[in-house]
């Protein structure tokens, strides 16, 4: 673990430099009050601990962070928050439990809510001025919260997660959600919500995109169906990076994430698209990338009864 060499990844006092130095760039301010002033570090108290003048209560920058409320150290909360945001496909809980040497529920939690972290609140649609986006859906593993009609076991996608997910080309950034079927009233209104009008929208030849795809600048549609990957005409029509995006999904949710339930499955995809908007090839680096997701960490508190599974 040469890569964890820091000091702030084994010294409580310079994790929470790190940390308010990412949260409070400008000084401390107090999560109670809001003030600015007259914040003084409690002398003899806890590391990190302040006084806030104003409202005469006390506080760390753990306050209304994903981090409050934990018995976890701060530096094992850095550790875990560089692994997950520097390894390709993630690390699982197991992994986590491993390497801080703690009980497999506290890393679970963990791991929840550094996935929450790292969900982004961006809702700007995708392929303003004109750009082109990518839209694709894909299945993965099995949606338990259904039952099956009597269909033959591991023949077609009812019984799996359905995932859809938008590629910006212009940026390289990718946007993916849950929904619960592939039909036109689900779909269309999330392409309508998610892209610009002026963008020119890609697509495979499914009927759920059909109608909606009218509304765009232009809507460029592959047939797969007829293995037709990129259209010859115009080789600017394709949802390959997209299919590139699934297969790095896939492939870390296979080996990390053996089985996933529906309900925790947002998270997931929040922490694959938050490397792959953050990814090296857009010049972010594994430092900056656990700066980044470490200022997610405010306001995203998980609660024990909704983060916790059985
Ligand atoms: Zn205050």
């Amino acid at each position: 673990m040469s890569v964890l060499s820091a000091t702030y990844f084994h010294y409580e006092e310079a994790a929470y430099q790190v940390v308010e130095t990412t949260l409070w760039p400008h000084g401390p301010v107090c999560p109670r009050c809001g003030s600015l002033d007259r914040l003084t570090p409690v002398k003899g108290g806890r590391i990190g601990l302040n006084r806030c003048g104003p409202c005469k209560r006390q506080f760390t920058v753990k306050v209304g962070t994903i981090f409050e409320s934990s018995h976890v150290p701060l530096h094992q909360w850095l550790q875990a928050v560089f692994l997950m945001v520097s390894s390709k496909k993630g690390i699982s809980s197991h992994q986590l439990m491993r390497i801080l040497d703690c009980q497999y529920r506290t890393a679970w939690f963990m791991t929840h809510r550094i996935r929450e972290a790292m969900r982004s609140g961006d809702l700007e649609p995708f392929g303003g001025h004109g750009g082109t986006v990518e839209v694709d859906e894909t299945f993965i593993g099995n949606d338990r919260t259904i039952k099956p009609k009597g269909q033959k076991k591991g023949r077609g996608y009812a019984h799996k997660h359905k995932v859809l997910a938008l590629v910006d080309r212009e940026s390289g950034t990718a946007r993916s959600m849950v929904v619960d079927d592939l039909k036109t009233a689900t779909i269309a209104p999330i392409v309508r919500a998610s892209v610009a009008r002026e963008a020119r929208l890609m697509t495979d030849e499914a009927a759920h995109y059909t109608r909606v795809g009218r509304e765009f600048a232009e809507h460029g549609v592959v047939r797969h169906g007829k293995d037709e990957y990129v259209r010859l005409d115009d080789p600017s029509v394709h949802t390959n990076t997209i299919e590139g995006y699934f297969s790095v999904f896939k492939r870390g949710m296979k080996g990390t994430y053996q089985h996933c339930a529906k309900k925790h499955l947002h998270r997931y995809l929040a922490e694959f698209d938050f490397r792959y908007n953050n990814r090296a090839r857009l010049g972010v680096d594994d430092a900056e990338r656990a700066s980044r997701a470490l200022r997610g960490v405010v306001g995203k508190r998980l609660t024990y009864e909704t983060g916790i599974g059985r």
